[in-house]
């Protein structure tokens, strides 16, 4: 690496408002590298460095933006062949809002066609290498912005996150991720999966950067009804303890061995449980708590969101945007030749799941059970966090998988949300954040707090990672 790719995005900038280092010189580091990429990583890489702004707060550190963003005239492909060559007239409010900051696109990255995976490898583009191990997934669906930020490829990037798709994946390749509280950043311009899932979240090397990044992203969208100002800023973490802070083990969670597929595998657990420690030697007291809806938390989540997604994706009939097959005789061949070409099979998969649990007669014996389930769920944490400050898990109940390995079992595949689908139901933030390695792979340990306790949650997550002090320098060369 450089010696300015070796810069966290929090430096880069400082250094840049400083004019210490040269924006152009930057972005053309990064881009060198992200057109390199071996990792399949990106679909898109700008060609030339923007011209620089002068006094933004990020001062020109690029920005990798997963491919499910719209972004105007360039490719917003969603990782499916049936938005092949759709370029938007319109950029997200997401990537508007660091892009006004001073974060230039650099490129799109790679992901899971619609966010549907947790592998990289329902992509239309080709599946996602790890940097750890490339014959190993870097998880999804923001694999992509994940593996690009742990290889270096970029400083910084942003995915979006509806069962886990920061989180899961930011564990898998060593960095941290952070699933803001529902409504915090605007939807605007987000493909759409599950609507009443769905938020951006950053994928950074560190917390510090994820906080940077985080509040340039947040605020309220007038084209967003959904989306809401955050009652304070996201701050810069500066706790070096966690003195008085409580955290609960959700016993539900954690249950299980891995043996049978379920449960956590014992280096997970292993890697969880001195991070428990760890944080105890920081003050903090460890206790078990219950969420006792929370294994049923899968289960409503692969209800809502293919309902949600069957009807999202209904818009894609090959009039308004990328592919059209055109039928032979009338206007419904069309659509279904064109969706039939262009949806790949987990997609096809959602949407017969989601039509089925919204038709008339199973409305309410699914759908509406799933509605109930999360309803519990939300009470669940809220009885939780009467009781402690956040919640924590293991990210992911595996660290990366080989390729291949899970992709004829989408119920095995599914297991890897086990730990993430329960705070979306709920609308409450959560990061995940590097706590070592298991076998030379990463482990992601998970906090969870109350909506809009992000500056609380990052500064505990920022006190521990200077505990744990996880070196991802290996894969960044
Ligand atoms: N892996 C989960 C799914 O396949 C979550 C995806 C996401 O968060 N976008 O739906």
């Amino acid at each position: 690496m450089s010696e300015l790719t070796e810069l966290t995005a929090a430096e880069a900038a400082a250094k840049l408002r400083a004019r210490e280092i040269d924006a152009t010189e930057l972005f053309e580091a990064y881009r060198a590298r992200a057109e390199a990429d071996e990792l399949n990583a990106f679909t898109w890489v700008a060609d030339a460095a923007p011209e620089p702004v002068a006094d933004t707060p990020l001062g020109g550190v690029p920005v990798a933006v997963k491919d499910l963003f719209c972004t105007e005239g360039v490719p917003s492909q969603a990782g499916s062949r049936i938005l092949e060559g759709y370029r938007p007239p319109y950029t997200a409010t997401v990537v508007a809002n660091v892009t006004a900051a001073g974060a230039p696109l650099l490129g799109k990255t790679n992901q899971d066609e619609f966010a549907m995976g947790s592998s990289n490898e329902n992509s239309g583009f080709g599946p996602v290498l790890n940097p750890w191990d490339r014959t190993r997934v870097p998880g999804g669906s923001s694999g992509g912005s994940a593996a690009a930020v742990a290889a270096g490829l970029a400083p910084w990037a942003i995915g979006t996150d509806t069962g886990g798709s920061v989180r899961q994946p930011a564990a898998l390749c060593g960095i941290v991720g952070i699933k803001p509280t529902y409504g915090a950043c605007s939807r605007w311009g987000m493909i759409a999966f599950a609507s009443s899932l769905d938020q951006a979240g950053p994928l950074t090397r560190n917390v510090t950067d994820g906080a940077l990044l985080l509040s340039h992203m947040v605020g309220h969208d007038p084209r967003d009804s959904t989306s809401v100002s955050l009652p304070e800023p996201v701050r810069l973490p500066t706790a070096q303890d966690l003195a008085g802070i409580r955290l609960g083990v959700p016993e539900e969670l954690i249950a299980g061995d891995g043996e049978d597929g379920t449960g956590i595998e014992p280096g997970v657990r292993q890697s969880f449980e001195a991070t428990l420690s760890l944080a105890e030697r920081l003050g903090a007291t460890v206790d078990t708590c219950r969420l006792p809806h929370a294994p049923h938390a899968l289960s409503a989540y692969y209800l809502i969101a293919p309902a949600e997604a069957s009807a999202n994706l209904a818009r894609f009939d090959g009039v308004r945007y990328g592919l059209r097959v055109d039928g032979d005789a009338d206007l419904e061949t069309m659509y279904s030749h064109t969706r039939k070409a262009g949806f790949g099979p987990e997609v096809k998969r959602r949407i017969m799941l989601g039509t089925y649990a919204l038709s008339s007669g199973y409305y309410d014996a699914y759908y509406g059970t799933a509605l109930k389930v999360r309803t519990k769920i939300s009470e669940d944490f809220r009885t939780a966090f009467g009781q402690f400050d956040f919640v924590v898990t293991p990210t992911s109940p595996w660290t990366a998988f080989e390729l291949g390995a899970k992709t004829d079992d989408p119920l095995a595949m599914y297991l890897n949300d086990f730990c993430t689908v329960p705070m979306p139901l709920a609308g409450i933030p959560a990061i995940s954040i590097p706590s070592g390695l298991s076998d030379g792979l990463p482990v992601g340990f998970q906090l969870a707090g109350p909506a809009f306790s992000e500056s609380r949650l990052i500064d505990a997550a920022y006190a521990l990672e200077q505990a744990i002090g996880f070196d991802g320098d290996e894969v960044r060369r």
